[in-house]
């Protein structure tokens, strides 16, 4: 009960959210800061955080004042009574004082939302912390793939869905047994940032329907990515799914074999995990490669699956010449005496940051020295 004795407002929804009279509502952080501003009246400190909520209907901005010493994680579903409500800047948002009742809450008290409540996007357009709309879509690709969450071990599946208006990869914590080449609805979803690219996640409370065929192009037309050249994909700061194609002119680190902390995947050093510290790592094969098609250059990351196929050998006859030659770096120069100067197209998702254009292909087929650019753009530099 509020200790004025009024009885607490009726649960809104965010996208309902006006300023006005105090509100309830409950609501997951997407987004959140602490930090101590100074009180005018007496100059004194004083903390608040600051951040995002969201219900899945609507996301607002929140400032809590003199909240928990505790930490409040990202991801936390609250249930929030007479929160005061504020316009700033012609938007509305929300501000915790000594007459808001903050209480934890679960994932399943969100609101439901049926699909006529949801605007209708396209993958273009979705950019983080967007959710509560649906999205018509082909499923060009999806794998079950095993994660550890905690001690508990799930099963996530992975992929990719493409309208005529771009891609975007997803993850789905549940199985909505998607299958290749389906068109589909899907709503209440969200989105975050993976590998420096949005992506769509699917929980618990997202749906799934299926469209008849003819609703969007066909997959093949979707699936098909415009090859680019290195200078134009970074230019354009990656994409979901690219086509790259280039010459190998330099590998790495960590290249070759690699131990990973059974923990958290890390790659570990000598023996030591960044967080964990001793393990008894497990090993792994992967490389960073560097390709150059004349126009920029691009740093490939390939897991073991891709690592494997590119030098042509498995990870269990690494670890064997190992058994002959104890020495870890022998198959970093393995992957130097069979990968440089070699020529390769990349298909996969791209992105840019601080050290330049970085791709995580899902194949990498070798190329024809002959077709290769090389000659002409040399030509061309060298005019
Ligand atoms: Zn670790």
């Amino acid at each position: 009960m509020a200790t004025d004795g009024a009885a607490d407002p009726v649960e809104i929804r965010l996208k309902d959210l006006r300023p006005g009279p105090p509100v309830s509502f409950i609501a997951r952080i997407v987004q959140v800061e602490r930090r101590e501003i100074t009180r005018k009246s007496d100059g004194q400190r004083r903390p608040i955080l600051s951040g995002l909520l969201s219900d899945g209907t609507g996301t607002v901005r929140f400032t809590w004042w003199d909240p928990p010493s505790e930490e409040i994680d990202r991801g936390t579903v609250l249930r929030i009574a007479r929160a005061e409500v504020r316009e700033y800047l012609g938007r509305a948002e929300v501000a915790f004082t000594y007459r808001t009742r903050i209480a934890p809450a679960a994932e399943a008290e969100l609101p439901r939302l049926g699909w006529e409540e949801m605007p209708m996007r396209r993958i273009r357009d979705l950019t983080p912390p967007d959710e509560g709309f649906r999205l018509d879509a082909r499923v060009v690709r999806v794998a079950a793939r095993g994660v550890a969450v905690g001690a508990e071990h799930r099963t996530v599946f992975e992929g990719r869905l493409a309208d005529d208006s771009g891609a975007i990869g997803f993850t789905a914590w549940r199985d909505f047994s998607l299958r290749e080449g389906e068109a589909v609805r899907i709503g209440g979803g969200y989105l975050r940032n993976y590998r420096r690219r949005p992506q769509l996640v699917l929980d618990d409370r997202s749906i799934v329907a299926r469209l008849p065929d003819t609703r969007l192009p066909p997959a093949a037309e979707l699936a098909a990515p415009a090859r680019q050249s290195l200078a134009r994909c970074e230019a354009e700061g990656g994409g979901e799914l690219v086509e790259l194609a280039g010459r190998v002119v330099g590998i790495l680190p960590p290249s070759g074999l690699i131990y990973r902390c059974p923990e958290c995947r890390r790659v570990t050093h000598q023996g030591i995990c960044r967080t964990h510290g001793p393990v008894s790592g497990g090993p792994d094969l992967a490389a960073r490669l560097v390709l150059d098609d004349g126009t920029g250059a691009a740093t490939v990351n390939l897991d073991r699956a891709a690592t494997e196929s590119v030098i042509g050998l498995s990870l269990d006859a690494c670890l064997e010449r190992l058994r002959s030659t104890p020495d870890p770096s022998v198959i970093e120069e393995l992957l130097w005496e069979r990968l440089i100067g070699t020529c390769w197209t990349v298909r996969g998702s791209a992105y840019v940051d601080d050290f330049g254009l970085s791709v995580h292909p899902e194949s990498i087929e070798p190329r024809p020295r002959t077709e290769a650019p090389d000659a002409a753009d040399l030509e061309r530099r060298l005019a």
